[in-house]
């Protein structure tokens, strides 16, 4: 199985739903409404994408499967839809 982000933009959404796996770290993003304040919300483009933080980042020790189930609980949570 392998994994690739489609640019839903569910995860820089989900800042307040705690379903993030780093509470402290998405309450600093958060711009107050659960959307990280480094989101062009109208492309879902990351304008810190080059540096941005690392709960951010997939790295290898993500299995593929647990970010596809993770990405459809966010996309459940935010968009109701997968
Ligand atoms: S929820 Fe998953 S698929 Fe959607 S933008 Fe985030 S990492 Fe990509
Ligand atoms: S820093 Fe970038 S990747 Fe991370 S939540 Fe914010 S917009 Fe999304």
């Amino acid at each position: 199985m392998t994994w690739e982000c489609n640019g839903c933009g569910a995860c820089c959404r989900a800042l307040a739903t705690g379903l993030l796996s780093d509470p402290e770290a998405a309450r600093a993003l958060d711009s107050g409404d659960g959307v990280c304040r480094h989101l062009e919300r109208a492309t879902n483009r990351c304008t810190i994408y080059e540096t941005r933080p690392a709960c951010c980042r997939v790295t290898p020790a993500h299995a593929p499967e647990a970010l596809t189930e993770g990405c459809r609980v966010l996309r459940l949570a935010i968009f109701r839809e997968v």
